[in-house]
């Protein structure tokens, strides 16, 4: 990460680690924040529930990076979430908004966009980026911090780094433009194995697990 923001021209204190910690078990997760790292992200509310009691006693920063089903939302709001990162689609920011409310409440968010364009990934499409955050800003409960992607996965450097660009263009015209404020300026971009462009893109959030924690035996 620090050479990469050398390479690019920033400071290396200007993009965060996120540990992607899915299938990792907490005495190993234990080790990583004992080592100082302090922002986690889960991509499974089970495995939150799991996790959570056995971590209770560290502080760090809880974010939550996968799909989220809108019949879940109750149950990810138990889990002192700082911020869902995976906001992608209008249905499911409307019941977090009432929800929310209904808790009197806010709560950090990003939305997540499908840079890609592979019809697997969850995210909105680009396109659709510009009314849905007209939207968002009516919603008063959601905090909106920036945007995430999951960029495409493919050996080709150039292919991947087309993701990251569109996305940092997504939200330097949401800025300009005023739809947004210059606040939600965050961008959760790049894995384990393209966090140097991620990062040469402008990612101030890096999403890393087999890197850190070894190779997954499965994806789940
Ligand atoms: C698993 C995961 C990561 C980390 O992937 P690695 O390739 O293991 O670094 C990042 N973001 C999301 C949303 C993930 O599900």
């Amino acid at each position: 990460m620090a050479s990469a923001c050398e390479r690019a021209g920033r400071e290396a204190d200007s993009v965060r680690l996120l540990l992607a910690t899915k299938t990792v078990a907490s005495d190993r997760i234990r080790v990583a924040i004992e080592a100082g790292e302090t922002l986690l992200g889960e991509n499974r509310i089970q495995e939150f529930a799991a996790k959570n009691p056995e971590l209770s006693d560290l502080k760090y920063e809880r974010h939550f990076i996968g799909h989220l089903q809108t019949n879940k939302i109750k149950d990810i709001l138990k889990y002192d979430v700082k911020c869902i990162q995976s906001l992608d689609s209008a249905e499911l920011m409307h019941k977090l908004d009432q929800r929310l409310q209904a808790e009197g409440r806010s709560l950090d968010i990003m939305v997540q966009v499908n840079t890609s364009f592979e019809a697997s990934k969850y995210g909105l499409n680009p396109d659709e980026v510009p009314a849905f955050l007209k939207e968002l800003n009516k919603c008063d409960t959601l905090k909106l911090k920036g945007f995430m992607t999951i960029g495409l996965f493919d050996s080709d450097t150039e292919a991947v780094r087309r993701s990251y660009t569109l996305l940092r263009e997504l939200r330097d015209m949401a800025i300009s433009e005023g739809i947004v404020s210059p606040e939600s300026k965050e961008l959760s971009m790049g894995m384990s194995a393209d966090l140097e462009t991620a990062i040469e893109e402008g990612a101030t959030i890096v999403r890393v697990g087999s890197a850190i924690f070894g190779t997954r035996t499965s994806n789940r």
